[in-house]
């Protein structure tokens, strides 16, 4: 630990020896790009001083106000001539001392990569890819399937990029960072660069993974530059995907990336509403982040990006078969059912596939066995998704069915948002998720319906399968349900003995007695919301409520 870290100061002191005097031999301010077009006409017209030519791809060049300016090598014979007779000094690269210090400079670095091994050198060329993309992303929310509400609160944002100055005439704060958080290949790259596309605004990437690779205090200066840059363009979104690379909870005192962290963090508390500047990050494990990335003023816009479900699929597919023709027997509809579990970048791959062996058939068009072979390849591949089998579907819809059901039967002033079987990146099998009015003061009663809403998935699956052959689906709820059952005989005495395991014990039965009564008692609710989770693997709130409402009379 401690010789690695000598070793990059070493080198990053070599780097800053090498940049001073790069700076002193006159490579001082910045070079103004300029077209080739504007070049010559500047030179035409005596702006020119001096031009330096080398094999390198721009020719460096002296304006005749003491500015410097780079513009493309064209790497024709005559321009030199041309400059010549138009009065400007011409240089050729090699007279200056500049490249031979650079040369020597350069294989004292290549001398200490190669001594740092691979890593180092890896690390580098990493380093070296960061800057890539800085313009107007062409992608918009057309190009993006995902949920309703995922889309809305991605919508939401354009609005503070586009016109931050309505929402400070009335004191809004601006969102400053948004976590995109879900599993991998959902599509939040592709988000994060829709929502620049939207917003016509310049897109600035870097991998969180690019940040840790490289030297103690380069992660840091390159966070600072990014933002540099953002700023400079006028504003855009700042993207950092992987951010778990950086904001993993603190560890072992990994001191790059800690500095690199703090970097971030002061960048963010910098710039105030006026700059037109989002940071959105990415991450596919929310919970190991650091909480003071997540904390107020900082990535406190939290989006779930989740895996999709059948009509989110059918939209994916639909959305990258805009460019591909489709013969009339290829339905897409069969494909999304079929493809439960698997993300948006595996549905991508699965309609590539599915071109590449039409093409390979000599065939003109996608075929529906060309989709078939794809989607077989690719369950039998190395990334293969999980296969989420029609019996697994089943139980999960009766399990979220049970939850869903009692929700709405027992906590009515809970609304419920959205019913699902497809699992969250928190790692639950699916999720009901309803809204909880707040309180500060529960019922004994409440509190019983809430331990048996936690229960109603496992009394779900008992009541279709039998005592033996509930599964591990509902290890989350039970602890919830401890939970509450010991708060409510410890600390709130609500039990009948005072005796707190016995009382707890009472509790919990009371809760079950509760959740099995109404569940027997709305089988036909049950049920008919099982059979539409089942088809359809997610339901909103209003379309579940409608669905149990229906049957509830009986
Ligand atoms: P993530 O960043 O969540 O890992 P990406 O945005 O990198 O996922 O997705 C990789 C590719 O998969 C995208 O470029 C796109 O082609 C496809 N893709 C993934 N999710 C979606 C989606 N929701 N809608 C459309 N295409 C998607
Ligand atoms: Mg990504
Ligand atoms: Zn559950």
């Amino acid at each position: 630990m401690k010789k690695k870290k000598l070793e990059g100061l070493i080198v990053f002191g070599m780097l800053a020896a090498l940049m001073v005097l790069c700076l002193l031999s006159g490579g001082g301010e910045e070079a103004k790009p300029l077209s080739y077009g504007e070049f010559w006409q500047m030179a035409e017209n005596g702006g020119v001083a001096e031009v330096t030519m080398g094999d390198g791809e721009n020719w460096h060049v002296l304006l005749g106000d003491g500015q410097k300016a780079v513009t493309p090598n064209p790497r024709a014979e005559d321009g030199k001539e041309r400059l010549l007779r138009l009065g400007v000094t011409v240089r050729e690269q090699g007279q200056s001392p500049v490249p031979g210090l650079m040369f020597l400079g350069l294989l004292l670095c290549g001398v200490l990569l190669l001594t740092r091994g691979r890593k180092g050198a890896a690390g580098m060329a990493k380093y070296a890819a960061v800057q890539a993309d800085e313009r107007i992303p062409d992608v918009t929310f057309r190009d993006v399937a995902v949920s309703p509400q995922t889309l809305q609160s991605m919508r939401d944002l354009v609005g503070f990029l586009r016109e931050p100055e309505r929402f400070a005439t009335c004191g809004a704060r601006p969102p400053k960072g948004v976590m995109l958080y879900g599993p991998p290949g959902t599509g939040k790259t592709l988000l994060a660069r829709a929502l620049a596309g939207e917003a016509k605004a310049p897109f600035f990437a870097m991998s969180g993974a690019d940040f840790v690779q490289v030297y103690v205090g380069v992660g840091a200066s390159r966070v600072r530059e990014l933002f540099r840059k953002a700023r400079k363009a006028g504003g855009g979104v700042i993207f950092i995907d992987e951010i778990d690379a950086i904001g993993k909870k603190r560890d072992s005192g990994n001191d790059e990336r800690e500095q690199t962290l703090n970097a971030l963090l002061t960048e963010m508390s910098g710039f105030s509403g006026g700059d037109k500047i989002m940071v959105v990050a990415a991450t596919n494990r929310l919970d190991t982040l650091d909480a003071a990335l997540l904390r107020e003023g900082r990535f406190d816009r939290r989006i779930e990006v989740s895996l999709p479900d059948r009509e989110e699929r059918l939209r994916i597919l639909q959305v990258h078969a805009r460019n591909k023709p489709l013969a009339p027997d290829a339905c897409l509809e069969t494909v999304a059912a079929q493809t439960a579990l698997f993300s948006g970048a595996q549905l991508e791959t699965l309609l590539n596939e599915a071109a590449i062996r039409a093409a390979r058939a000599g065939c003109q068009a996608i075929a529906m066995e060309h989709l078939q072979q794809a989607f077989f390849a690719i369950t039998a591949g190395e990334d293969r998704p999980r296969q989420f089998s029609e019996a697994e579907k089943r139980i999960t819809a009766y399990h979220e069915a049970g939850h869903a059901l009692l929700t709405h039967i027992l906590q009515p002033e809970a609304r419920l948002t959205r019913v699902s079987i497809i699992p969250t990146s928190r790692g639950a099998a699916g999720y009901s998720m309803h809204v909880q009015p707040d309180k500060l003061l529960h019922t004994r009663q409440e509190l019983i319906a809430m331990m048996a809403v936690a229960l109603g998935g496992r009394l779900a699956e008992e009541m279709l399968l039998g005592k033996d052959n509930v599964t591990t689906g509902a290890a989350n709820d039970l602890e919830k349900v401890r939970e509450i059952s010991r708060c409510m005989a410890e600390e709130w005495a609500m039990g009948e003995t005072g005796d707190v395991k016995s009382d707890r014990a009472a509790l919990e039965e009371e809760a079950r007695r509760l959740g099995k009564d109404v569940l027997t008692r709305c089988r036909a609710g049950l049920d008919a919301l099982a059979k539409a989770l089942t088809a359809r693997e997610s339901l909103d709130g209003d379309t579940a409520a409608r669905i149990l409402d229906a049957q509830k009379g009986l």
